[in-house]
Protein backbone atom coordinates (compact mmCIF):
# COMPACT_ATOMS: atom_id res chain seq x y z
CA UNK A 1 0.00 0.00 0.00
CA UNK A 2 1.41 3.47 -0.99
CA UNK A 3 1.23 6.41 1.26
CA UNK A 4 -0.40 9.71 0.77
CA UNK A 5 1.53 12.52 1.37
CA UNK A 6 -0.75 15.74 2.00
CA UNK A 7 -2.40 18.85 -0.19
CA UNK A 8 -1.99 15.69 -3.32
CA UNK A 9 -5.54 14.95 -4.08
CA UNK A 10 -6.42 11.35 -3.07
CA UNK A 11 -6.73 8.51 -5.54
CA UNK A 12 -10.32 8.27 -6.30
CA UNK A 13 -9.57 4.31 -4.95
CA UNK A 14 -8.64 5.51 -1.72
CA UNK A 15 -11.43 8.25 -1.82
CA UNK A 16 -14.15 5.43 -2.51
CA UNK A 17 -12.37 3.49 0.05
CA UNK A 18 -12.52 6.27 2.67
CA UNK A 19 -16.53 7.12 1.54
CA UNK A 20 -17.22 3.14 1.73
CA UNK A 21 -15.68 3.30 5.36
CA UNK A 22 -18.19 5.58 6.71
CA UNK A 23 -20.97 4.44 4.90
CA UNK A 24 -20.05 1.19 6.74
CA UNK A 25 -19.84 2.77 10.34
CA UNK A 26 -22.93 5.15 9.96
CA UNK A 27 -25.66 2.93 11.60
CA UNK A 28 -23.33 2.63 15.28
CA UNK A 29 -22.54 6.23 14.11
CA UNK A 30 -26.27 7.01 14.18
CA UNK A 31 -26.67 5.04 17.69
CA UNK A 32 -23.53 6.62 19.42
CA UNK A 33 -25.24 10.25 18.45
CA UNK A 34 -28.55 9.38 19.94
CA UNK A 35 -27.00 8.05 23.73
CA UNK A 36 -24.79 11.30 23.10
CA UNK A 37 -27.51 12.96 23.11
CA UNK A 38 -29.56 11.33 25.42
CA UNK A 39 -27.09 12.65 28.25
CA UNK A 40 -28.65 16.29 29.10
CA UNK A 41 -25.55 18.20 29.43
CA UNK A 42 -26.63 21.48 30.68
CA UNK A 43 -24.57 24.18 32.01
CA UNK A 44 -22.52 22.89 35.19
CA UNK A 45 -24.09 19.50 34.55
CA UNK A 46 -21.86 18.18 31.72
CA UNK A 47 -19.96 15.51 33.73
CA UNK A 48 -21.57 12.32 32.53
CA UNK A 49 -21.18 13.39 29.08
CA UNK A 50 -17.86 14.10 29.58
CA UNK A 51 -17.24 10.42 30.69
CA UNK A 52 -19.23 9.55 27.80
CA UNK A 53 -16.06 10.74 25.25
CA UNK A 54 -13.44 10.17 27.27
CA UNK A 55 -14.75 6.53 27.37
CA UNK A 56 -15.28 6.67 23.76
CA UNK A 57 -11.75 8.26 23.15
CA UNK A 58 -10.30 5.72 25.38
CA UNK A 59 -11.34 2.55 23.84
CA UNK A 60 -10.16 3.94 20.50
CA UNK A 61 -6.59 4.23 21.91
CA UNK A 62 -6.25 8.36 21.64
CA UNK A 63 -3.96 9.35 24.53
CA UNK A 64 -6.54 11.25 26.91
CA UNK A 65 -6.09 14.37 28.94
CA UNK A 66 -9.16 14.62 31.41
CA UNK A 67 -8.99 17.49 33.66
CA UNK A 68 -10.38 19.97 36.46
CA UNK A 69 -10.83 23.69 34.79
CA UNK A 70 -8.92 25.19 37.42
CA UNK A 71 -10.42 29.27 36.74
CA UNK A 72 -8.06 30.89 38.02
CA UNK A 73 -5.26 29.49 36.05
CA UNK A 74 -7.54 31.10 33.05
CA UNK A 75 -8.57 34.34 34.58
CA UNK A 76 -5.40 36.69 33.51
CA UNK A 77 -5.70 35.63 29.76
CA UNK A 78 -7.35 37.29 26.79
CA UNK A 79 -10.76 36.20 25.93
CA UNK A 80 -12.00 35.33 29.61
CA UNK A 81 -15.28 35.95 30.73
CA UNK A 82 -16.40 35.80 34.85
CA UNK A 83 -18.52 33.07 35.46
CA UNK A 84 -20.73 32.93 38.77
CA UNK A 85 -21.90 28.88 39.83
CA UNK A 86 -20.19 26.14 40.83
CA UNK A 87 -17.49 25.08 38.09
CA UNK A 88 -16.04 22.85 40.68
CA UNK A 89 -16.43 20.00 38.88
CA UNK A 90 -15.91 21.38 35.27
CA UNK A 91 -13.54 19.29 33.12
CA UNK A 92 -12.45 19.24 29.25
CA UNK A 93 -11.76 15.95 27.62
CA UNK A 94 -8.89 16.05 24.95
CA UNK A 95 -7.47 12.85 23.22
CA UNK A 96 -4.78 12.66 21.09
CA UNK A 97 -3.42 10.79 18.23
CA UNK A 98 0.89 10.86 17.36
CA UNK A 99 1.20 9.10 14.42
CA UNK A 100 4.30 6.73 12.90
CA UNK A 101 5.87 9.45 10.90
CA UNK A 102 5.06 12.39 10.74
CA UNK A 103 4.38 14.00 7.04
CA UNK A 104 1.60 16.50 7.00
CA UNK A 105 0.01 19.25 9.43
CA UNK A 106 -1.64 19.11 12.85
CA UNK A 107 -5.14 19.61 13.53
CA UNK A 108 -7.68 20.51 16.20
CA UNK A 109 -10.98 19.01 15.91
CA UNK A 110 -13.61 20.61 18.69
CA UNK A 111 -16.76 20.06 19.75
CA UNK A 112 -18.53 21.12 22.42
CA UNK A 113 -21.09 18.76 24.79
CA UNK A 114 -22.43 21.86 26.66
CA UNK A 115 -26.25 22.20 25.26
CA UNK A 116 -28.52 25.30 26.39
CA UNK A 117 -31.83 24.50 28.05
CA UNK A 118 -34.37 23.16 26.60
CA UNK A 119 -37.38 25.63 28.12
CA UNK A 120 -40.96 23.71 28.75
CA UNK A 121 -40.92 20.34 27.93
CA UNK A 122 -44.39 20.43 26.76
CA UNK A 123 -43.49 22.50 24.06
CA UNK A 124 -41.61 20.23 22.13
CA UNK A 125 -43.22 17.66 20.55
CA UNK A 126 -40.98 14.50 21.80
CA UNK A 127 -39.05 14.66 24.98
CA UNK A 128 -36.28 16.73 24.87
CA UNK A 129 -33.75 14.07 26.12
CA UNK A 130 -35.28 11.07 23.89
CA UNK A 131 -33.95 11.17 20.88
CA UNK A 132 -36.34 9.55 18.06
CA UNK A 133 -35.53 9.53 14.00
CA UNK A 134 -38.59 11.36 12.00
CA UNK A 135 -37.84 11.37 8.08
CA UNK A 136 -34.48 11.44 8.61
CA UNK A 137 -34.19 13.88 10.54
CA UNK A 138 -32.85 13.25 14.89
CA UNK A 139 -34.25 15.34 16.94
CA UNK A 140 -33.07 16.14 20.50
CA UNK A 141 -31.39 19.05 22.69
CA UNK A 142 -28.24 19.19 21.18
CA UNK A 143 -28.55 16.89 18.27
CA UNK A 144 -27.59 20.04 16.05
CA UNK A 145 -25.72 22.09 18.15
CA UNK A 146 -23.39 20.36 18.51
CA UNK A 147 -23.41 16.42 19.05
CA UNK A 148 -23.71 15.36 15.83
CA UNK A 149 -20.63 17.23 14.25
CA UNK A 150 -18.12 16.33 17.22
CA UNK A 151 -19.38 12.55 16.76
CA UNK A 152 -19.37 13.13 12.86
CA UNK A 153 -15.38 14.14 13.47
CA UNK A 154 -14.75 11.69 15.77
CA UNK A 155 -16.45 8.39 13.29
CA UNK A 156 -14.75 9.87 10.62
CA UNK A 157 -11.42 9.33 12.52
CA UNK A 158 -12.79 5.62 12.55
CA UNK A 159 -13.72 5.08 9.35
CA UNK A 160 -9.73 5.99 8.12
CA UNK A 161 -8.94 3.58 10.55
CA UNK A 162 -11.28 1.45 9.45
CA UNK A 163 -10.38 2.07 5.46
CA UNK A 164 -6.59 1.07 6.65
CA UNK A 165 -5.07 4.73 7.54
CA UNK A 166 -3.70 6.81 10.26
CA UNK A 167 -3.50 10.48 9.74
CA UNK A 168 -0.05 11.12 9.29
CA UNK A 169 0.05 14.24 11.80
CA UNK A 170 -1.09 15.30 15.10
CA UNK A 171 -5.06 15.14 15.87
CA UNK A 172 -6.55 16.68 18.76
CA UNK A 173 -9.85 15.90 19.39
CA UNK A 174 -10.89 17.77 22.26
CA UNK A 175 -14.48 17.69 23.85
CA UNK A 176 -15.61 21.24 26.00
CA UNK A 177 -18.08 22.45 27.96
CA UNK A 178 -18.87 26.50 28.44
CA UNK A 179 -19.47 27.24 24.37
CA UNK A 180 -22.74 28.51 24.69
CA UNK A 181 -21.87 30.55 28.04
CA UNK A 182 -18.18 31.98 28.16
CA UNK A 183 -15.76 29.69 25.72
CA UNK A 184 -13.87 28.79 28.70
CA UNK A 185 -13.44 25.13 27.88
CA UNK A 186 -11.87 25.94 24.60
CA UNK A 187 -9.58 28.37 26.21
CA UNK A 188 -9.01 25.54 28.96
CA UNK A 189 -7.26 23.55 26.22
CA UNK A 190 -5.43 26.42 24.86
CA UNK A 191 -3.73 27.30 28.07
CA UNK A 192 -3.13 23.43 29.00
CA UNK A 193 -0.82 23.99 25.77
CA UNK A 194 -2.72 21.81 22.68
CA UNK A 195 -1.83 23.54 19.67
CA UNK A 196 -2.08 22.85 15.87
CA UNK A 197 -1.43 24.45 12.43
CA UNK A 198 -5.28 24.71 12.22
CA UNK A 199 -8.54 23.80 14.24
CA UNK A 200 -11.29 22.79 12.57
CA UNK A 201 -14.98 23.39 14.63
CA UNK A 202 -18.31 21.10 13.24
CA UNK A 203 -20.81 23.24 14.20
CA UNK A 204 -24.00 22.87 12.26
CA UNK A 205 -23.44 25.10 9.66
CA UNK A 206 -25.22 23.53 6.83
CA UNK A 207 -21.87 23.00 5.25
CA UNK A 208 -21.36 27.40 5.10
CA UNK A 209 -18.17 28.57 6.25
CA UNK A 210 -18.17 31.26 8.96
CA UNK A 211 -15.95 33.79 7.50
CA UNK A 212 -16.87 36.56 10.30
CA UNK A 213 -18.72 36.34 13.66
CA UNK A 214 -19.74 38.99 16.09
CA UNK A 215 -19.08 39.37 19.03
CA UNK A 216 -20.58 38.93 22.47
CA UNK A 217 -21.38 40.68 26.04
CA UNK A 218 -23.37 39.19 28.85
CA UNK A 219 -24.12 41.29 31.72
CA UNK A 220 -26.59 40.78 34.58
CA UNK A 221 -29.13 43.99 35.33
CA UNK A 222 -29.60 44.26 38.92
CA UNK A 223 -32.15 46.66 39.83
CA UNK A 224 -32.63 46.56 43.57
CA UNK A 225 -34.07 49.31 45.99
CA UNK A 226 -36.82 50.30 48.70
CA UNK A 227 -40.15 51.01 46.65
CA UNK A 228 -42.13 53.76 47.92
CA UNK A 229 -45.73 52.84 49.58
CA UNK A 230 -48.02 51.14 47.30
CA UNK A 231 -50.58 53.76 48.13
CA UNK A 232 -48.67 56.26 46.60
CA UNK A 233 -46.55 53.94 44.24
CA UNK A 234 -46.75 55.09 40.60
CA UNK A 235 -45.19 52.59 37.77
CA UNK A 236 -41.75 54.40 38.38
CA UNK A 237 -41.50 53.03 42.25
CA UNK A 238 -41.89 49.42 40.64
CA UNK A 239 -38.85 47.43 40.28
CA UNK A 240 -39.99 44.84 37.76
CA UNK A 241 -41.58 48.14 36.10
CA UNK A 242 -38.63 50.39 36.32
CA UNK A 243 -36.49 47.67 34.56
CA UNK A 244 -38.55 48.32 31.77
CA UNK A 245 -37.21 51.33 31.24
CA UNK A 246 -33.81 50.50 31.06
CA UNK A 247 -34.26 47.72 28.63
CA UNK A 248 -35.60 50.11 26.18
CA UNK A 249 -33.33 52.89 26.77
CA UNK A 250 -30.88 49.34 26.16
CA UNK A 251 -33.08 48.77 22.55
CA UNK A 252 -32.10 52.53 21.30
CA UNK A 253 -28.42 51.89 21.87
CA UNK A 254 -28.96 48.39 19.81
CA UNK A 255 -30.29 50.94 17.19
CA UNK A 256 -27.62 53.26 17.12
CA UNK A 257 -25.13 50.42 17.20
CA UNK A 258 -26.77 48.50 14.09
CA UNK A 259 -26.47 52.20 12.47
CA UNK A 260 -22.87 51.96 12.74
CA UNK A 261 -22.68 48.40 11.23
CA UNK A 262 -24.28 49.93 8.38
CA UNK A 263 -20.43 51.20 8.18
CA UNK A 264 -18.81 48.47 8.43
CA UNK A 265 -16.60 46.69 5.91
CA UNK A 266 -17.32 43.37 7.12
CA UNK A 267 -20.70 43.92 8.05
CA UNK A 268 -22.49 46.05 6.06
CA UNK A 269 -24.33 43.97 4.14
CA UNK A 270 -25.73 41.85 7.18
CA UNK A 271 -29.21 43.52 8.01
CA UNK A 272 -29.21 44.20 11.99
CA UNK A 273 -26.22 41.97 12.66
CA UNK A 274 -26.32 42.99 16.71
CA UNK A 275 -28.55 42.30 18.67
CA UNK A 276 -29.04 43.07 22.09
CA UNK A 277 -31.50 40.30 24.25
CA UNK A 278 -33.46 39.98 27.78
CA UNK A 279 -33.35 36.63 28.06
CA UNK A 280 -34.25 36.21 31.40
CA UNK A 281 -35.87 38.31 33.89
CA UNK A 282 -36.62 37.40 37.90
CA UNK A 283 -38.36 39.78 40.03
CA UNK A 284 -40.48 40.90 43.09
CA UNK A 285 -41.98 38.50 45.79
CA UNK A 286 -45.65 38.56 45.93
CA UNK A 287 -48.65 39.52 43.84
CA UNK A 288 -49.58 42.29 46.11
CA UNK A 289 -45.98 43.38 47.35
CA UNK A 290 -44.67 45.98 45.25
CA UNK A 291 -41.33 44.41 43.93
CA UNK A 292 -38.17 45.51 45.35
CA UNK A 293 -36.07 43.54 43.18
CA UNK A 294 -35.58 42.63 39.44
CA UNK A 295 -32.58 40.77 37.88
CA UNK A 296 -32.38 40.45 33.91
CA UNK A 297 -29.99 38.19 31.82
CA UNK A 298 -29.26 40.59 29.18
CA UNK A 299 -26.71 39.65 25.79
CA UNK A 300 -25.96 42.55 23.63
CA UNK A 301 -23.95 41.84 19.90
CA UNK A 302 -20.54 43.79 19.12
CA UNK A 303 -19.04 44.18 15.67
CA UNK A 304 -15.32 42.68 15.24
CA UNK A 305 -12.84 44.83 16.01
CA UNK A 306 -15.09 47.01 18.42
CA UNK A 307 -13.35 47.64 21.59
CA UNK A 308 -14.99 46.03 24.57
CA UNK A 309 -14.20 48.04 27.10
CA UNK A 310 -16.01 51.05 25.25
CA UNK A 311 -18.48 49.17 24.50
CA UNK A 312 -18.92 47.86 28.07
CA UNK A 313 -18.10 51.77 28.92
CA UNK A 314 -21.01 52.69 26.75
CA UNK A 315 -23.82 50.42 28.07
CA UNK A 316 -22.85 51.31 31.64
CA UNK A 317 -24.01 54.94 30.28
CA UNK A 318 -26.82 54.21 28.76
CA UNK A 319 -28.28 52.15 31.63
CA UNK A 320 -26.98 55.70 34.07
CA UNK A 321 -28.42 58.24 31.61
CA UNK A 322 -32.25 56.39 31.78
CA UNK A 323 -31.74 56.23 35.60
CA UNK A 324 -30.53 59.81 36.44
CA UNK A 325 -34.01 60.84 35.79
CA UNK A 326 -36.17 58.13 36.96
CA UNK A 327 -38.58 58.49 39.67
CA UNK A 328 -37.35 54.82 41.33
CA UNK A 329 -34.33 54.59 39.33
CA UNK A 330 -32.93 57.91 40.68
CA UNK A 331 -32.74 56.88 44.18
CA UNK A 332 -31.77 53.57 43.72
CA UNK A 333 -29.32 53.47 40.50
CA UNK A 334 -29.20 49.84 38.89
CA UNK A 335 -26.12 47.57 38.36
CA UNK A 336 -24.54 46.28 35.51
CA UNK A 337 -22.98 42.70 36.41
CA UNK A 338 -20.17 41.45 33.81
CA UNK A 339 -21.31 37.53 34.00
CA UNK A 340 -20.18 35.28 31.11
CA UNK A 341 -19.29 36.30 27.55
CA UNK A 342 -17.00 38.45 27.07
CA UNK A 343 -16.21 37.90 23.80
CA UNK A 344 -14.35 39.87 20.88
CA UNK A 345 -15.91 39.36 17.36
CA UNK A 346 -13.37 37.41 14.88
CA UNK A 347 -12.84 37.55 11.02
CA UNK A 348 -11.21 34.72 9.04
CA UNK A 349 -7.80 35.95 7.89
CA UNK A 350 -5.93 34.89 4.62
CA UNK A 351 -3.77 32.90 6.88
CA UNK A 352 -6.75 29.92 7.16
CA UNK A 353 -6.62 30.05 3.13
CA UNK A 354 -4.36 26.32 2.73
CA UNK A 355 -6.97 24.92 4.71
CA UNK A 356 -9.99 26.20 2.94
CA UNK A 357 -8.75 24.90 0.26
CA UNK A 358 -8.25 21.51 0.97
CA UNK A 359 -11.66 21.88 2.71
CA UNK A 360 -13.18 22.79 -0.51
CA UNK A 361 -11.01 19.78 -2.79
CA UNK A 362 -13.09 17.30 0.10
CA UNK A 363 -16.12 19.03 -0.49
CA UNK A 364 -16.35 18.73 -4.14
CA UNK A 365 -14.96 15.22 -3.70
CA UNK A 366 -17.82 14.77 -1.44
CA UNK A 367 -20.69 17.06 -3.70
CA UNK A 368 -19.22 17.07 -7.04
CA UNK A 369 -16.89 18.73 -8.80
CA UNK A 370 -17.35 22.19 -9.17
CA UNK A 371 -19.52 22.76 -5.63
CA UNK A 372 -17.99 25.46 -3.90
CA UNK A 373 -18.59 25.31 -0.31
CA UNK A 374 -19.94 28.76 0.65
CA UNK A 375 -19.19 31.94 3.41
CA UNK A 376 -21.38 33.38 5.52
CA UNK A 377 -21.20 35.73 8.46
CA UNK A 378 -23.00 35.00 11.41
CA UNK A 379 -24.57 37.03 14.08
CA UNK A 380 -23.68 34.69 16.73
CA UNK A 381 -20.64 33.65 17.87
CA UNK A 382 -18.35 30.33 18.09
CA UNK A 383 -15.18 29.08 19.92
CA UNK A 384 -13.38 29.78 17.06
CA UNK A 385 -12.96 33.35 18.20
CA UNK A 386 -10.14 32.13 20.66
CA UNK A 387 -7.66 29.86 18.48
CA UNK A 388 -7.68 32.91 16.05
CA UNK A 389 -7.50 36.16 18.21
CA UNK A 390 -4.99 35.02 20.55
CA UNK A 391 -3.19 31.92 19.50
CA UNK A 392 -2.82 32.43 16.03
CA UNK A 393 -4.53 29.31 14.97
CA UNK A 394 -6.75 29.81 12.17
CA UNK A 395 -9.66 28.13 12.70
CA UNK A 396 -13.37 28.12 11.11
CA UNK A 397 -16.72 25.84 11.32
CA UNK A 398 -18.55 23.39 8.67
CA UNK A 399 -21.10 21.30 10.03
CA UNK A 400 -24.27 19.55 9.13
CA UNK A 401 -27.92 20.67 8.53
CA UNK A 402 -29.77 21.31 11.62
CA UNK A 403 -32.76 23.34 12.64
CA UNK A 404 -34.13 24.53 16.03
CA UNK A 405 -30.79 25.17 17.54
CA UNK A 406 -31.85 26.86 20.88
CA UNK A 407 -35.46 25.91 20.25
CA UNK A 408 -38.23 23.78 20.29
CA UNK A 409 -37.68 20.52 18.63
CA UNK A 410 -34.06 20.65 17.49
CA UNK A 411 -33.37 18.39 15.18
CA UNK A 412 -30.37 17.62 12.52
CA UNK A 413 -30.69 16.22 8.64
CA UNK A 414 -28.61 12.71 9.34
CA UNK A 415 -27.83 12.45 5.64
CA UNK A 416 -25.97 15.86 6.39
CA UNK A 417 -24.33 14.28 9.26
CA UNK A 418 -23.11 11.49 6.90
CA UNK A 419 -21.99 13.78 3.90
CA UNK A 420 -19.61 15.71 6.81
CA UNK A 421 -18.51 12.55 8.44
CA UNK A 422 -16.78 11.86 4.51
CA UNK A 423 -15.76 15.44 4.02
CA UNK A 424 -14.17 15.80 7.44
CA UNK A 425 -12.96 11.74 6.66
CA UNK A 426 -11.32 13.41 3.49
CA UNK A 427 -10.19 16.39 4.98
CA UNK A 428 -8.21 14.76 7.70
CA UNK A 429 -6.77 12.69 4.87
CA UNK A 430 -5.57 15.44 2.71
CA UNK A 431 -4.44 18.08 5.72
CA UNK A 432 -2.57 15.26 7.78
CA UNK A 433 -1.59 12.85 4.87
CA UNK A 434 -2.19 9.06 5.42
CA UNK A 435 -0.11 6.44 6.92
CA UNK A 436 -1.06 2.97 6.26
CA UNK A 437 -1.55 0.65 9.01
CA UNK A 438 -0.53 -2.78 8.49
CA UNK A 439 -2.20 -5.70 11.04
ZN1 LIG B 1 -22.71 25.29 19.08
Amino acid sequence: MSSTSPSQTLPAETIDRITQAVHAGFEEQTQFLADFVRIPSLRFEEGPAQDFMADALRRRGYKVDDWTINLSDLAHLAGFGPIFGDFSRARSVVGSHHPKTVKGRSLILQGHLDVVPTGPAEMWSDPPFDPVIRDGWMHGRGSGDMKAGTVAALFALDALARAGFEPAATVHFQSVIEEESTGLGALSTLQRGYRADVAVLPEPSDFTINRAQIGVLWFNLRVRGRPVHVAVAGDGSNAIMASYDVLRALQGLEAEWNERAAQDPVYKDVPHPLNFNAGKIEGGDWASSVPAWCDVACRMGVLPGQDLDAAKAQIEACVAAVSRDHPFLSNNPPEVVWNGFQAEGYVLGPEVDPALSVMQQSYEQVFGEGEVLVENKMTALTDTRFYGLYYDIPAFCIGPKAQNIHGFDERVELASVRDLTVILALFIAQWCGLNPVED
